[in-house]
């Protein structure tokens, strides 16, 4: 018997139609309206701090760059093992970027190397939580406290997750989270950034309404508004925000479905680690959110086998990222070490399918076989 298994599967609930046929008959169908509140205060109560809800993850990153007004010569440290927009967005400004190598035994940012890069002109640095799982944040606060850098929480692949039992978004200065299709809680295109100092909520709103103050003329505390600082296109619309509302409501029970799985997985294939695989390894004082599960192979030679064997079952597995110091747009303007570990994850780490169609015992059988006939 062979199933198709694609790799991710936006959740539905009963809701998303009916939340956007409603702002459909309103008329109101830019943003700001009462979903985005809506959907703004819900993240408010999970995580704290003060939310905008943007139409990507991408656009709060921006923001965040325009808002800490990153100029030529100001130094951002991130990891290379990300997707490109957490660099992106700084490098618009004209920053310079230091790339991090990842841990070891996981993805996420070396602190060891990331101490060494920190300079006089480090601005901003950016954990990005792999699979959404927290970095180490009795380390990232001592360093806080020490160097005085912002730091803004790359968090597009962890909402739901926590340090302990603070919620991810809550610790930086700044944080930022995608709603992309591809993620836990999705509105086809989507994000929002979180702001955890309360002198810049207003400028952060400027930024976001296209650097005008017609966030506060909608509230009624001006008259008129008008251009009052650089921004640019960034809020989310109220079709999607009446979709991730629906979603939100949900999240916690998609959210246990998922670590079950999740879970499953790693029960059925940690005798892998015997024969030299790594799996996710989940550090005491994060709580993960199941965003990805994955195997480190010990070559790319049998990741290639492993993932064709999978296809050939109708499963999709996939790799990422390319590292962003080796890619075609950097790779030139590189000037640090070698990253080994960052590599090491872009050629053997690959991500199975996730979502609530999976039926796990035939891709963890389908694992296990490939594994037996070697
Ligand atoms: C998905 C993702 C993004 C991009 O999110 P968008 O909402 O599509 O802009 C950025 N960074 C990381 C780490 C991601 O996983």
């Amino acid at each position: 018997m062979k199933e198709k298994v694609p790799f991710s599967k936006p959740y539905r609930s009963e809701n998303e139609a009916k939340f956007i046929e409603e702002v459909l008959n309103s008329g109101k169908t830019a943003g700001g309206g009462k979903y985005t509140q809506l959907t703004q205060n819900f993240i408010e109560n999970q995580i704290g701090g003060n939310c905008l809800l943007t139409n990507s993850c991408t656009a709060a990153l921006e923001i965040s760059a325009l808002l800490l007004d990153i100029q030529a010569g100001d130094e951002i440290i991130l990891p290379s093992y990300t997707f490109p927009s957490s660099a992106n967005a700084f490098l618009l400004r004209g920053a310079t970027i230091k790339f991090v190598d990842s841990q070891a035994n996981h993805p996420n940012m070396d602190l060891n190397h990331l101490e060494e890069l920190i300079s006089e002109k480090t601005k901003a640095i950016v954990p990005m939580y792999y699979g959404g799982v927290s970095s180490d944040w009795q380390r990232l606060k001592a360093l806080h406290e020490k160097h005085k850098f912002y730091i803004i929480e790359e968090a597009a692949q962890a909402y739901g997750a926590s340090y302990f039992n603070k919620p991810l978004g809550y610790l930086g200065d700044l944080a930022v989270f995608s709603f992309h299709e591809t993620k836990n809680i999705s509105c086809g295109e989507g994000g929002a950034l979180i702001v955890n100092k309360k002198e810049w909520i207003e400028p952060a709103e400027i930024i976001w309404e296209k650097g005008t103050n017609r966030a506060a003329f909608k509230r009624g505390e001006i008259d008129k508004y008008e251009w009052v600082a650089l921004g640019s296109s960034y809020v989310n619309s109220e079709l999607n925000a009446a979709y991730l509302l629906a979603q939100f409501e949900q999240s916690s029970y998609w959210l246990e479905e998922r670590k079950k799985q999740w879970n499953y997985y790693f029960e059925q294939l940690s005798f892998l680690e015997e024969k030299g695989i790594l799996l996710p390894q989940i550090p005491d004082f994060a709580n993960h959110n199941a965003h990805i599960f994955y195997l480190v192979l010990n070559s790319t030679e049998e990741l290639q086998a492993l993932k064709n064997h999978l296809s050939e079952n109708g499963i999709d597995a996939l790799t990422h990222y390319r590292c962003l110091h080796k890619s075609s747009y950097f790779r030139d303007k590189y000037e640090g070490e070698e990253l080994l570990n960052a590599e090491k994850f872009e050629s053997r780490l690959l991500r199975l399918p996730l979502h609530s169609d999976v039926p796990l015992e035939y891709v963890a059988s389908k694992i296990i076989d490939f594994f037996r006939a070697q």
